[in-house]
């Protein structure tokens, strides 16, 4: 890290767990912080959707391991599992640095992996990353808020832990936010149409499916609320993807160069 000799990180400690936030695919986007974990590591648990460019990173001595949940796919490591197994790097002294995607806490289950280590007195330290939610929006050239048209916004999981659609207050949500972002929203795109619709937004809004985002592989799909479904059932486009709604999505036309 000579080019940030002024800036101090603390020693990785062995027998300690590091939960990281990865950002959302792009490299550039990791922090210094993490950067800095990748490299001091001995051990890296990353979970499924943490970009290989970033993995490169890692010391040469470091030892990865993938084990990743990833939206109830079958054969994903259960919780508990990736939970055990960072206790027992720990407890054989590693440094052991816990990968994820984006940020730890944002639909991460951040508080669910650390929580057990700490019950087993092992330190644990999190690391930030950039949320999908927030860096994948821009990539596609839309800003998550916008002083003219939303003073909130709201980041919404497409299926909660049992894989049904969440059982937020819709009608709520619809009229309060004007911009949401979905996490997670393939499986139920047409559960959230029909729900928002009911609750009184637009079928003419716009809307933008972003997939990949910030890798070289990302791919968007522009459509309205009323048209989403019947649309995206025409591209192949695939998890992991976020679907955003609001007017800030119609920025994107202007904004999209900009990355
Ligand atoms: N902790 C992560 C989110 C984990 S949930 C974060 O803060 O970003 C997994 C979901 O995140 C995916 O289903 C998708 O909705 C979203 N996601 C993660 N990376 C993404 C990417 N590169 N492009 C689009 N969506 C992404």
């Amino acid at each position: 890290m000579e080019n940030f000799a002024d800036i101090t990180f603390p020693e990785f400690a062995p027998a300690t767990v590091w939960l990281v936030g990865a950002g959302p695919g792009d490299p550039k986007l990791l922090t210094l912080f993490a950067y800095h974990a990748l490299q001091q590591a001995n051990v890296i648990v990353h979970d499924a959707l943490v970009d290989p460019a970033i993995l490169a990173l890692a010391a040469p001595h470091a030892k990865l391991e993938a084990m990743g949940k990833r939206g109830g796919q079958a054969t994903s490591a259960k919780q508990k599992d990736i939970t055990l197994r960072l206790i027992e790097l720990a407890r054989a002294g590693h440094k052991v640095l816990r990968l994820k995607g984006g940020d730890p806490f944002v639909f991460g289950r951040g508080a669910e992996e650390a929580l057990p280590i700490l019950n087993a007195n092992i330190e644990v330290r999190i690391i930030p990353g950039i949320s999908a939610g927030i860096a994948g929006s821009a990539y596609a050239g839309i800003p998550v808020s916008d002083g003219q048209s939303n003073q909130v916004i709201s980041f919404v999981t497409g299926h909660d832990t049992s894989g049904q659609v969440p059982a937020v207050d819709w009608q709520a949500l619809a009229k309060s936010s004007p911009v949401i972002v979905f996490y997670m929203p393939m499986k139920h795109v047409d559960k959230i149409q029909a729900e928002l619709l009911k609750a009184g937004r637009q079928a003419d809004e716009p809307v933008c499916v972003v997939s990949k985002a910030t890798t070289p592989e990302q791919q968007t799909c522009d459509t309205t609320l009323g048209s989403c479904v019947k649309d995206l059932s025409k591209t192949n486009i695939k998890a992991p993807a976020l679907f955003i709604i609001g007017p800030t999505v119609a920025l994107r036309q202007q904004l999209t160069e900009c990355f």
